[in-house]
């Protein structure tokens, strides 16, 4: 998939659209428009407790977000098996806020374009090691097409986005 890259603004509203609304929160008509929710297909709750009803994703990347998710879920089979690797638990996927450690940059989050994934055991930021998000099952989304920034020593290994990430000059 041709996602815009991540450090071309102007790139990624063309494709995403606006999330700005007024008073530093989401637009409700961009939301109306592209913000779609996904139930997940293997049980999963917010790492703070709840249970996941649904996971809101912008309408281009949704899909891509489902296939990965179901990858897992076939990788490990049982629900047990999964929460077994913590993969049932996110810190959530469309959130309207900065990019942390940024006062002026949007987070991919505000486009409904990125999930985390087990933010207890995949800290930001660090770099990946045994013990963070299984390789096999950051597989499952980097084969659906999507970016996972704990890929090459990345810092932010809990991230998974529909936005290119690769260098650029
Ligand atoms: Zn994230």
């Amino acid at each position: 998939m041709n996602w815009p890259h991540e450090n071309n603004m102007p790139e990624i509203i063309e494709f995403y659209g606006d999330p700005r609304g007024g008073h530093g929160g989401a637009s409700a008509a961009w939301m109306a428009e592209n913000v779609m929710p996904l139930t997940p297909p293997y049980e999963m709750k917010f790492s703070w407790g709840p249970r996941v009803e649904h996971l809101l994703f912008h309408r281009k990347c949704r899909d891509a977000f489902g296939e990965a998710l179901l990858a897992i879920k076939k990788l490990y089979g049982a629900q047990s098996d999964i929460e077994a690797h913590r993969l049932h638990l996110t810190g959530g996927s469309f959130m309207f806020r900065l990019m942390r450690g940024s006062s002026t940059r949007l987070s991919i989050h505000s486009w409904a374009a990125a999930i985390d994934i087990d933010p207890q055991h995949n800290p930001f930021p660090a770099k990946w090691r045994p013990g963070f998000i299984p390789a096999e099952a950051a597989a499952c989304f980097e084969k659906c097409g999507l970016v996972w920034r704990g890929a090459n020593g990345d810092d932010d290994p809990m991230h998974f986005q529909a936005v290119d990430h690769s260098w650029r000059g």
